[in-house]
């Protein structure tokens, strides 16, 4: 397909957040007779699903600290919904399984879940989340859990088959989607701060508006906007901390027991909700028995046929570089940096063995020839920003929580046809300097 002369909307990225506003801004073009998906063009450096959502595990949750995340999610979880095939989705709910640390904050979030309708179930104490998780599983074991929330909805959605749903949905509005499109630079107007054409490895495209989905390669493409490296955070200790980088990186930590998935199923033969298990009981190796971690720690896990087995996770680790040094590229498993070794192998299949008997012995099954793993680019307060800059380009940097945000792209496309969107306000750059930071919870991962 040849580079247009020129686009009313260019959407730079194939992934979750470009796919999904394009899809829906073509959708509301038509619907508003202000035109069509003609209007869009999505280019992407390589192909769709190349980048974080194309190797993410999946999970779709609720389950978040902080309000204005969990109202997001209940809008997010209803665009999954709304075509679960065309989108890959398995709506088998999700369950975040922890200890007395983290009782009170689950506790309110399962409130806020009450009262904004989202259906779960919430159970307190040792004995009695025991007993609700045998209930599920007759080879629960898992230790130091004193509670269960059971959220009915979301659960995980397979990653490239539903950006392949999601970019058809796009094409059949009349959206073109360029592959092995690099966006180079930006041109400025004259006589505004304002975008005027992005600048490609195949040619300038005059543009009126820009979209930016890039997940983990932010960075640069803020860089190219000459948008500050470093800003300033009013904290939560009320006061003003300047210098603060932009970006930081964290290597997400996943893999996959090479199982029979059939062998992760609920008591009564259904495939089980997500698992997300946190906990402060001592963790021991599942080859030697050796302590592992006295510390908090956490995994997620889920039977999944398209990674052929029990694919999860663990908390990631901090990449200390600056983040102009750091090596995005190659992404994912071709990275030779940013995938998980032999600690994280160890780690999770001993996490699985402690919370399920099932698991015991089961790590030499591991799949350690599939390299895993991918970076992330987060915010200074790990939560997403969803703003526009330079008048014209809205940026969709969802600080690596993405991949379930697929209505994200949705409230864009809205802002774009000129209506604000309310459930995206407390997503603004501006919150840094006013000090309106998300609230932090007890867990050990930056993302809840
Ligand atoms: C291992 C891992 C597991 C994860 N698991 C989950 C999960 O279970 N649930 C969840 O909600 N989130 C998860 N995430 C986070 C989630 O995947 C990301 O937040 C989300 O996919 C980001 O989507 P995106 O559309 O912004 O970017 P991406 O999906 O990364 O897509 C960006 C695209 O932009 C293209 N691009 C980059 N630079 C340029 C350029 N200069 N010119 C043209 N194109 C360019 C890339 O080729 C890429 O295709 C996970 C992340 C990782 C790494």
């Amino acid at each position: 397909m040849a580079i247009p002369q020129g686009v009313k909307f260019a959407v730079i990225g194939a992934g979750i957040h470009g796919l999904s506003t394009a899809f829906h801004l073509a959708q509301m073009l038509r619907a508003s007779g202000r035109g069509s998906g003609a209007d869009i063009l999505v280019v992407d450096k390589t192909a769709i699903a190349a980048g974080a959502s194309g190797i993410a595990c999946g999970v779709v949750r609720n389950n978040y600290f902080q309000p204005a995340m969990r109202e997001l999610m209940a809008q997010c979880v209803e665009v999954w919904e709304s075509d679960a095939e065309a989108f890959s989705y398995h709506p088998v709910g999700y369950m975040q399984i922890s200890p007395e640390c983290m009782r009170e904050d689950v506790a309110s979030i399962y409130e806020q879940q009450r009262r904004i309708g989202y259906d779960s179930v919430f159970i307190e104490g040792a004995d009695a989340s025991m007993r609700y998780m045998k209930g599920l599983f007759d080879d629960w074991q898992a230790q130091g859990i004193t509670s269960v929330l059971h959220e009915k909805k979301g659960g995980y959605a397979n990653n490239k088959a539903s950006m392949h749903g999601l970019a058809a949905k796009a094409e059949n509005e009349g959206v073109r989607i360029l592959a092995g499109v690099e966006v180079l630079g930006f041109e400025f107007g004259s006589n505004s701060n304002a975008v005027t054409a992005i600048v490609t490895n195949q040619g300038t495209i005059p543009c009126e508006h820009v979209v930016v989905g890039v997940g983990p390669w932010v960075n640069q493409i803020w860089n190219m906007l000459e948008l500050p490296k470093r800003i300033t955070v009013k904290g939560r200790d009320g006061r003003l901390h300047d210098d603060v980088p932009m970006w930081k990186f964290w290597c997400l930590e996943e893999g996959t027991l090479g199982i029979d998935p059939n062998l992760h199923k609920t008591n009564d033969g259904r495939f089980p909700p997500v698992i997300h298990v946190d906990t402060d009981a001592p963790l021991y190796s599942d080859l030697d028995g050796a302590l592992i971690t006295d510390e908090l720690w956490g995994i997620y896990y889920k039977p999944d046929f398209n990674f052929g087995g029990i694919q999860g996770g663990a908390s990631p680790y901090k990449v200390e570089q600056d983040p102009d040094d750091v090596a995005v590229d190659p992404y994912g498993p071709e990275s030779p940096d940013f995938i998980v070794g032999e600690n994280f192998v160890i780690m999770w299949c001993s996490a699985l063995a402690h919370c399920q008997k099932r698991f015991e012995g089961q790590v030499r099954n591991y799949k350690a020839e599939e390299k895993s793993g991918g970076l992330g680019c987060f915010t200074p307060d790990n939560f997403p920003v969803f703003d526009t800059f330079r008048e014209n380009v809205t940026i969709i940097a969802d600080s690596n929580h993405g991949y379930k945000m697929i209505g994200v792209g949705k409230l864009v496309a809205q802002e774009l046809m000129g209506e604000k969107s309310a459930l995206l306000e407390p997503f603004r750059f501006s919150r840094f300097e006013r000090g309106e930071l998300h609230p932090t919870s007890h867990s050990p991962f930056p993302w809840s």
